[in-house]
């Protein structure tokens, strides 16, 4: 009997058109014979598209305004065995539409409102995980009420990690909002930067060399496996939105070629930090390796990783032995054994 799937694309937050290129993915992989897929794309407004809006808007990359409001869509879920939420970053990937398929009691891809919550928040991550006792960069919390109040005092926490710096919105992907700082002139413009997007604001210190940066699939629910490793390779000066983007402008290796002993314990130290997490299904944990000194520190979590074809996630399972759409039926298997 074919299991009824509600796919879940778009959303509210900066990494809109991102989804849409992973849902047209799932969707083309996802074996006909025993899925039957509902695609809904949400648009950047929040309304949930009716069928007909919803293909022209993956098949254009855009959606368009108007649709249903996302109550009423939830409820009229209750029919499908699953929804495969490939959303990323704030409503979408943060544990609010995982709050929403919990309370409407309809399983779903992926972790669920605390694993999905904490994990999407860097900050919260860097906590979680310093009590796990998992290595990372040192780093500073600053609040917008704190950087319109006492612009001065957020000044002198990034002082005190030093330059050059990273300013991050908590509560984002793909690189959006992010800013390498290289000295204190150019921290206003990122601070403000990334406070039009997020209340909340990571300051982290950079490695302490250019890091290799390497990342890790898990998969499973309360025994996880993890993948091989993978690394990135790129030109620019860390890795931005349009690098990774922009065809051609970084590189996949897989696996990356690591000395003896540090890709085992990126992997151990990835399952580590799943569970700490309480993530589930899928995440992505993405580390920097630093060559010159060893060290393996853990950047972040993601729990609905990039998911086209082409995405390291998926590459990194196909390695390990899954295709593509394997991947995609194991991950509705999870979902439905977690209810
Ligand atoms: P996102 O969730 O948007 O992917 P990341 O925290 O992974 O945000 O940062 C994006 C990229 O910025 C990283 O892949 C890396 O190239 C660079 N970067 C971020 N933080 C640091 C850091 N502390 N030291 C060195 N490079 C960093
Ligand atoms: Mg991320
Ligand atoms: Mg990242």
């Amino acid at each position: 009997v074919k299991k009824r799937i509600l796919l879940l694309a778009g959303g509210q937050s900066g990494e809109h058109e991102v989804s849409l290129m992973s849902a047209r993915s799932v969707l083309a992989a996802l074996p006909p014979d025993q899925f039957d897929v509902t695609p809904v794309v949400i648009s950047k407004e929040g309304r949930w598209l009716p069928p007909t809006q919803t293909q022209h808007a993956l098949e254009q990359g855009v959606a368009p305004s108007g649709g249903d409001l996302v109550l009423h869509r939830a409820a009229s879920a209750e029919g499908y065995d699953a929804v495969f939420p490939i959303l990323h970053g704030p409503m979408g990937e943060d544990g609010t539409v995982q709050g929403l398929l919990t309370l409407a009691g309809i399983p779903f891809v992926g972790s669920g409102v605390l694993g999905s919550a904490v994990s999407m928040d860097k900050v919260m991550t860097k906590q979680v995980l310093a009590s796990a006792g998992i290595a990372q960069v040192a780093w500073r919390l600053a609040v917008r009420r704190e950087w319109t109040d006492r612009p001065e005092a957020v000044r002198a926490s990034a002082d005190a990690l030093g330059y050059p710096l990273f300013v991050k919105p908590a509560n984002l992907g793909s690189s959006v909002g992010i800013s390498k700082v290289h000295g204190p002139d150019e921290l206003d413009t990122a601070l403000t930067l990334a406070f039009s997007l997020d209340r909340r604001v990571i300051l982290e210190a950079m490695t302490t060399h250019r890091p290799r940066e390497v990342e890790v699939g898990i998969l499973g629910n309360d025994a996880p496996i993890a993948s091989p490793v993978g690394e990135l390779r790129f030109g620019a000066e860390f890795y931005d939105y349009e690098t990774k983007y922009t065809e051609g402008r970084a590189t996949m290796h897989i696996p990356a070629p690591l000395p003896e002993g540090v890709a085992a314990r990126v992997r151990e130290l990835a399952l580590r930090a799943f569970r700490a997490l309480d993530c589930a299904g899928l995440a992505r944990v993405d580390f920097f390796y630093v060559e010159e000194t060893g060290e393996v520190l853990l950047n972040e979590v993601n729990t609905m990783p990039g998911f086209t074809t082409t995405s390291m996630y998926p590459k990194l399972f196909e390695a390990a032995g899954l295709s593509y759409s394997a991947l995609v039926a194991r991950l509705v298997e999870l979902a439905l054994e977690r209810r």
